[in-house]
């Protein structure tokens, strides 16, 4: 079997990714590195820079762009741009760790495409829209139109599941958690 050291989750925002990532790190110490993406998007309270997100000007971003500074980005929502910089990838395997990148379902599709049997996908699957956008208002980080953006696109973007290598339900977040580290195991070979 190939040896694989990319982790790919992708989900329509809301879904919990994020949070299976983070418990999956706190399971598995010194396994894993969070592939930093860059972003033109306003930074949040709670988010610090160079640690959740690169935060850039659009300006910026899109001179990255035209110097092919990147492994891929996507135009996520409404002129918000997001991608992977070429060197946090090299960054990373120079720790020699596994690659984990929370990415769009468009990301996730290129970069799986790249890295081919290298790279495990995951689709976190909400248990619905409803759901969905419940846990954005619950969260509170995002505007009123931020929330009906992110809404509208979650059909695309459910549509694109089979795509995956993997799918996870994530109605309970133990159960999603358990599910997503039995895929890290088989990734570890352990
Ligand atoms: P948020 O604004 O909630 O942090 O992220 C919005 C969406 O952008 C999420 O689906 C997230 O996974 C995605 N995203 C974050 N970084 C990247 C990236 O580097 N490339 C792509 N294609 N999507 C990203």
């Amino acid at each position: 079997m190939v040896k694989k050291d990319i982790v790919i989750f992708s989900a329509p925002s809301g879904s919990g990714k994020t949070t299976i990532l983070k418990r999956l790190f706190d399971l598995n110490p010194d396994v894993f590195d969070f592939s930093i993406s860059a972003t033109s998007r306003p930074k949040r309270n709670n988010e610090i820079d160079g640690k959740d997100y690169y935060f850039l000007t659009e300006q910026d971003f899109r001179a990255k762009i035209a110097n092919d500074e990147f492994l891929e980005w996507e135009e996520v929502y409404n002129g918000i741009l997001y991608g992977t910089l070429k060197l946090e990838i090299e960054r990373i395997r120079a720790n020699g760790k596994i690659i984990a990148f929370d990415v769009d379902v468009n990301g996730g599709i290129s970069i799986k495409k790249l890295f081919k049997d290298n790279a495990v996908s995951v689709f976190v699957m909400p248990p619905s829209v409803d759901e969905l956008r419940h846990r954005l208002e619950l969260r509170a980080t995002e505007s009123k139109e931020s929330i009906a953006d992110r809404i509208e696109r979650s059909a695309m973007e459910l549509s694109m599941s089979s795509k995956f290598d993997y799918t996870i339900l994530n109605d309970d977040i133990n159960l999603a958690v358990a599910k997503a580290q039995k895929i890290v195991d088989e990734v570890l070979q352990r």
